[in-house]
């Protein structure tokens, strides 16, 4: 019998998804460049499922029902256009080429846009969940054209994690929406960890708690409103001891953060699209920073390390979780902004609840805390800030005294709380009646005759700052 959908491309990711969808019932064909890596997945799991192994191109598209259906699982960027290149000419008007990697949304757009030309559909499918989620159920976030999704969309929503039986798929928008949509996921990931470890610090050093009374903290606190799977594997990671050293495992890993791909591509296109995701830029910055080993050394042999007096008192343990909890709200609340503002650039129309229901399971993200960012845009899905929902308002408003207690202990102490301290920044600036913006305009009008709008009147205007310093009609 022809495979109902196929998969190219199988390291982890690959084999992990073709498994996926073989226990779930499909017969999927397999290939993989090196035919090595077909016949090892067919060795260790064929059992598991109805497989129908290809050593070429031309062999796995001939086994395949039509439309076709093709998910490439393979390394993102220039080997992903390789392999699109030669299946292009092997596919008929009609079949589906789906990109399951880590492509940048432009990419996606451009190869979208390529394909279609030649009468076929390309669906740029985000998947998140690592190796685990994709054997297991991860969160996918396909865009393309509806069309494709009738056809792409029962497969995958079979495949994926499931929260009170609702799978985490959906159709996310057209073109590059998908994978624009996992890429803010990351980033708002990188804005999580960031404020799950300055939590961590603030508890450690201003609380003077050990890494296993931290991590007894958190296995508290993920039993009410930050319930997650990151708040849950921070409690396990602080909690392990190094079999070596017998000291906290943390204690023995470098301090020195990766960012690779996706962090850094939200804030590049948050730059674009002007919007502040403030913590996610501080939350990359922090890894930058942390990564910077020899100008660290320098700068602590100049100063001297800020040396913390620990003060161990029992309503912090508390204030930092408001505080967390405050700063969370205001990640997310940047996060979902930079995809209400690409969804008006690119017209994708996307349905923020129906993001946060995707990202309620399979994802690392996942969080009790996304039922309430859905009903938030259920109610009313023309929000103008997640910060402004009744319960987030609530939440937050419950939360600052206790914030600005946290932010003003880690400034007071030396304790480097860029998360914590930008998000306060962020909420605060936004309730300003009046931003020092208006300086900002003047400077600019002086020096480069940039004009300024007024208060009071419409039109632009420029004072004549080298002349009489009167205003005219710019
Ligand atoms: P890798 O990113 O390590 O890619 C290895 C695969 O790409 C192999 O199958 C390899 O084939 C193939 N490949 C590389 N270059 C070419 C080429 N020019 N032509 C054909 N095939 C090529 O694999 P992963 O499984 O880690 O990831 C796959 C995709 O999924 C990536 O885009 C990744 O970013 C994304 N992803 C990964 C996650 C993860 O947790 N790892 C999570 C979510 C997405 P060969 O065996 O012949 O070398």
């Amino acid at each position: 019998a022809p495979a109902r959908i196929a998969v190219t491309g199988l390291a982890v990711m690959g084999s992990n998804l073709a498994r996926n969808l073989a226990r779930h019932g499909f017969r999927v064909a397999v290939h993989n460049r090196t035919p090595a890596r077909t016949r090892a997945l067919i060795e260790a799991h064929g059992h598991e499922g109805d497989f129908a192994p290809a050593d070429t191109l031309e062999e796995l598209v001939a086994s395949l029902q039509t439309p076709r259906q093709i998910i490439v699982m393979v390394k993102a960027g220039a080997p992903t256009d390789a392999v699109i290149d030669e299946l292009v000419p092997l596919l008929e008007p009609g079949d589906m080429v789906i990109d399951g990697g880590n492509a940048h949304y432009a990419d996606t757009r451009r190869r979208e846009a390529a394909l279609r030309e030649a009468g076929l559909h390309f669906v740029g499918a985000g998947i998140s969940g690592g190796e685990e989620g994709a054997l297991n159920g991860p969160s996918i976030m396909p865009g393309g054209s509806a069309e494709s999704y009738r056809h792409v969309g029962p497969v995958l929503e079979a495949i994926a994690a499931k929260v009170d039986d609702v799978p985490c798929c959906v159709h996310v928008g057209p073109d590059g929406a998908g994978h624009f949509v996992k890429m803010v996921h990351n980033g708002i990931e990188y804005a999580d960890m960031q404020l799950i470890a300055e939590a961590y610090d603030l508890l450690r050093r201003v609380g003077g708690r050990t890494p296993a009374e931290v991590a007894e903290v958190f296995r508290g606190w993920n039993s009410g409103d930050l319930e997650s799977y990151l708040v849950e594997i921070t409690a396990e990671v602080l909690g392990h001891t190094d079999a070596e050293s017998g000291a906290a495992l943390v204690d023995v890993i470098a301090d020195e953060a990766e960012q690779k791909g996706t962090g850094r591509w939200t804030v590049q296109e948050a730059l674009e699209l002007g919007v502040p995701v403030t913590g996610i830029a501080e939350a990359v910055f922090a890894r930058s920073l942390s990564g910077r080993v020899e100008q660290r050394a320098a700068v602590r042999e100049a100063f001297g390390a800020s040396e913390v007096v620990a003060r161990p008192d029992e309503s912090l343990v508390e204030d930092v979780r408001q505080a967390l909890y405050a700063s969370k709200v205001v990640a997310y609340a940047q996060g979902f902004d930079q995809m209400r503002a690409a969804s008006a650039e690119y017209g994708w129309d996307l349905d923020l609840g129906a993001m946060a229901t995707i990202w309620r399971g399979g994802c690392i993200i996942r969080a009790r805390f996304l039922d309430r960012i859905r009903e938030a845009y259920d109610k009313r899905p023309e929000l103008a800030s997640l910060l402004v929902d009744d319960y987030f308002r609530d939440a937050v408003r419950n939360a600052e005294a206790a914030w600005r207690r946290v932010v003003a202990k880690a400034v007071a102490a030396g304790v480097p709380a860029p998360g914590f301290v930008s998000a306060l920044a962020y909420y605060d600036g936004l309730r300003s009646e009046r931003l020092p913006a208006s300086l900002v305009q003047g400077l600019r009008d002086f020096f480069g005759a940039h004009t300024y709008r007024r208060t009071d009147r419409t039109g632009s205007f420029h004072t004549l700052w080298s002349g009489d310093r009167s205003q005219v009609d710019a």
